[in-house]
This record gives C-alpha cells, structure tokens and sequence, in this order.
C-alpha cells in the first residue's frame, strides 16, 4: 500500500477539487457537495478538504457563504483580481457597465465576425430555442447553473476583443456570487429572447453594427435586471407607451412614429 504524507494528500485534494471546477464539471453559481462527501470521494480526512476549500477560496474560486454552503465562484484563479476590486461597487454600477460591455461587444462583433463565429452564433441561436428565459447568467427555471448562454459568449468570441471578452467573464462571475444572485433576475420570456437574440444574429450576419447596437440596447433592457424581495424590478422599466411604440416600430422594421 503507498504510503501519502499530509502535504501530498493536501495537494491531491487541491487539485482534484480545482479540476472540477477548472473543467466546468461544476459551474460557477453551483453549490459544490459537503465536506464529508467529498471526503469519502477523495479518500482523505475531512480538515485536508476544509485546508483545500480554504486554499481555493483565497484564490477566488470558492466561497463559502455561512449556513448556505460553498459554491463556485470563477474557473480561474485569474479573475480574483477582477472579483476584489469589483466588491467596492455596487450591484446596480456592475450591471450598468456590463450593459455597456453587452452593446459593445455586439457592435465589435458584427464589424469582425468569421464566417465560423456566424455559423457558431446561428448554432447557438438553434440550441437556445425552447428555454422559457434567456440563460445568460444561468437564471434559468432549473436553477442549476450548469447552462449559460453560449450565444451572449459567442458574440465576445466574434468582437475579437480578449479585454471585454475578459471582462465580461469577470463581471459575470461577480454577478453569479451568493450575494448578488439572489437579487437578479431576467424577465425577458423565451418568446421575446428569441426575439431578441434573432434580431442580434441578423445584424451581426448583415455586418450591420447599428442595428447589432440597437438589438443588444433593447435585449439587455429586460436580459439581466435588479429585482427586490417582492420580485419586482428595480427600478421598474419606466417606458411611456409612446416610448415603447418607437421601439416596437424600429424592432419590426416600420418607419418610426412621431
Ligand atoms: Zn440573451
């Protein structure tokens, strides 16, 4: 029988636990099982897997939120930085400037996108049909987390641009943390992503950046927004109904009304 030392086993249990979450095995967002049963899968004393969660922790990958569990927080290590200095701003800064990532991205995308980035947008687009909400932050009904949207991904993907891509990655690991996720939601129907999403492919497929700007500007409305206890929207989407008639009339292609 081989013999492991402490530090060995230690580091077993660091890396088995990093893999899972490194591969996606467990998403960002998902509660990761408790310390006696991954104990009992890795074979080892129950304090090298509270050192490992530590040691994962203080790279920002987990977090332990007291009486709810450890969940996962980012699949790199690298976004720590992000995720610190992201806690000095508020929930409603942080989804404001991931809007403005969310619009620029779209714009960049139909300005440089492949042939291969349209045909794995058109993919995406396929595969995200029938979902009852748009799963861009895995708020979707199940409540897994183990989906999130590969077509608001992709779009990073075809703007070409590693720093909104990095970005975006960062600010949606901040957004999926214990203590924001409860106070988000998406309250676009899967009817209207659908929608949505159709008319942010077909102006990336036209190279067409303005409306690629538009579409994105509409979706992210009612993609991700704050909601308090009551689950109502914080604050509510203040459109007039002549406010909401310009939009419907630019969506569907009619001359505006005045
Ligand atoms: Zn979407």
């Amino acid at each position: 029988m081989a013999v492991t030392t402490g530090s060995e086993r230690a580091r077993g249990a660091l890396s088995y636990l990093r893999r899972k979450i490194s591969t996606g095995e467990w998403a960002v967002g998902e509660r990761i099982p408790i310390e006696p049963e991954l104990a009992d899968q890795m074979g080892v004393g129950r304090s090298t897997v509270r050192e490992a969660v530590r040691s994962l922790a203080s790279m920002g990958m987990l977090e332990t939120a007291p009486g709810r569990g450890t969940f996962v927080r980012s699949a790199s290590p690298t976004s720590s930085l992000l995720d610190e200095f992201l806690a000095d701003f508020s929930l409603e800064e942080i989804l404001s400037y991931r809007r403005a990532l969310e619009i620029e991205a779209a714009q960049q995308a139909a300005l440089h996108r492949s042939d291969e980035d349209l045909a794995a947008l058109e993919q995406a687009t396929i595969e995200e049909v029938g979902c009852s909400r748009c799963p861009v932050l895995s708020l979707t009904d199940s409540g897994d987390g183990a989906f999130d949207s590969r077509f608001h991904r992709l779009i990073f993907d075809a703007a070409k641009n590693r720093l909104l891509a990095a970005l975006y990655a960062g600010i949606n690991d901040q957004l999926r943390t214990p203590q924001h996720r409860g106070r988000l939601a998406n309250v676009a129907t899967g009817a209207e992503m659908e929608r949505d999403h159709q008319r942010v492919l077909e102006a990336i497929r036209k190279r067409d950046f303005i409306d690629a700007v538009h579409a994105m500007v509409d979706h992210v409305d009612h993609d991700v927004v704050i909601v308090n206890e009551q689950q109502e929207v914080v604050p509510p989407l203040a459109r007039t109904p002549e406010q909401q008639q310009r939009i419907d009339d630019v969506r569907d292609g009619r001359p505006a009304t005045v």
